[in-house]
């Protein structure tokens, strides 16, 4: 066999190191089987793969030749609990073939390097030849291909690493960033509140990346506000899941509330008696589906109702924790993050929110949480809550799926 022939028989597989599940003790294992069925459900579509764990790598291997490894990649990139991510050759457990097969196979990740050096890992033992003499064996046939090149032991451009396994030798170049995190379903479930701003999606995104398994809720106040605010919000969590996962969809008729709030209740409290009912809404949903937190995108004084005091004042309605990821961050630090996952380009779209709909010109920035519970105490909005819980729109955003055109 020629080696050109071998080499078209190689097998491409992608290797996705574990982030900070390495570092748990006793509970590692179960994480890492939420992983392995994180990816299978992720990569269900894309082909049959077998995989494997060993030393905080999951193995991705293709079992068919046709499988798109561009695509299996993206895909890979988006799964939270995975660090690194590199695509790696499979050769023969022999010095020849890991001195000779990868040669054509490095070319696209060394050619436009000046500098590099190997690496070598040996899980199995056995193997007669030490890492220092397959870096300098490889080294050198490298050095040989690629005249351009020169070694770099201490910041190398590239790091070709050639793993020794049980069954295989696996050699790959440098590796691309995975999602980070933990996987999702390992940190319990929890309920957004999504709206169709820019940091809502970027909380969301940023609590599964902690593991949590996510829900959405968002409230609507049609006439005022239109069909495609709605869908906006719905595009929003579809873009989301391509990091989260299939998203539970609660849509809340909102209107009959913000009508009898605007009637009966002092308009600088507005806001924040309408926040009151917002939590109280999503904290009967969260009982009904199981969620053990709400998670907001509130960041501290961005606005009148993220002060300190008005947030003390949300809490209290409360009987679950609040999460609110960007609460430390400045608006350019939650763009950046929304440009980065992707959201920004849909949040920015001009539809109205229902918040925005009869706000108080002059909303209180410091408002006494006795007045706020008087104020809302003066009208019985229950039987409005209870509706509004009852007629509340239930839909799945299915992970990665583009169906909401606006
Ligand atoms: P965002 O950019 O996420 O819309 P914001 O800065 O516009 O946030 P607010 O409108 O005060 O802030 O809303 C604060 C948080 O309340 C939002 O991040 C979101 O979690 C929640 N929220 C606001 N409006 C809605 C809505 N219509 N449905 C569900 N949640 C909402
Ligand atoms: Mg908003």
């Amino acid at each position: 066999m020629t080696n050109n022939e071998r080499v078209n028989l190689l097998k491409e597989i992608i290797l996705c190191k574990f982030g900070e599940i390495a570092l748990k003790g006793l509970n590692k294992s179960t994480f890492e089987s939420v992983l392995v069925k994180n990816v299978k459900r992720r990569l269900k579509g894309h082909g049959s793969f077998e995989m494997w764990r060993a030393q905080s790598t999951l193995y991705v291997y293709p079992v068919n030749d046709d499988t798109d490894m561009d695509e299996v990649l993206d895909e890979l990139k988006h799964v939270f609990g995975i660090v690194k991510l590199c695509r790696a050759l499979e050769v023969e457990k022999n010095m020849e073939s890991i001195l000779n097969d990868p040669l054509d196979y490095l070319t696209e990740a060394l050619e436009d390097a000046k500098t590099f050096k190997v690496d070598a890992k040996r899980a199995d033992k056995q193997f007669p030849a030490k890492s220092p003499e397959i870096c300098a064996e490889l080294g050198g046939k490298i050095l040989e291909k690629f005249p351009h090149l020169s070694v770099d032991v201490r910041n190398p451009d590239v790091t070709v690493m050639v793993e020794i396994r049980e069954k295989y030798a696996f050699v790959h170049a440098d590796s691309i960033d995975g999602a980070g995190g933990l996987p999702i379903g390992t940190s319990g479930r929890g309920m957004l509140l999504l709206s169709g701003g820019i940091d809502s999606p970027v909380a969301g995104y940023m609590m599964a990346k902690r593991g949590v398994q996510l829900q959405a809720i968002h409230f609507e106040a049609p006439p005022y506000t239109s069909e495609r605010a709605r869908l906006k919000v719905e595009k929003l969590a579809e873009e989301i899941s391509l990091y989260c996962g299939d998203i539970a969809f609660h849509c809340v008729p909102f209107t009959d509330i913000q009508v009898a709030l605007k009637d009966n209740c002092p308009e600088e409290l507005f806001t924040i008696i309408m926040r009151r009912l917002m939590m109280e809404i999503a904290q009967r949903i969260c009982e009904k589906e199981n969620c053990s937190c709400l998670i907001t995108g509130e960041s501290m004084g961005q606005v009148a109702s993220q002060t300190m005091g008005a947030i003390v004042c949300t809490d209290a309605a409360c009987r679950i924790p609040v999460f609110r990821p960007c609460i430390g961050l400045d608006k350019s630090e939650i763009v950046e993050i929304a440009r980065k996952i992707d959201t920004f380009d849909t949040s920015i779209l001009p539809y109205e929110d229902c918040c925005t709909v009869f706000t108080p010109k002059h909303p209180k920035t410091r408002p006494i949480l006795s007045d706020v519970e008087k104020a809302q105490a003066s009208y019985d909005f229950e039987p409005m809550i209870q509706k509004a819980v009852e007629n509340t729109r239930f839909s799945i955003i299915r992970c990665g799926e583009q169906t909401v055109n606006i």
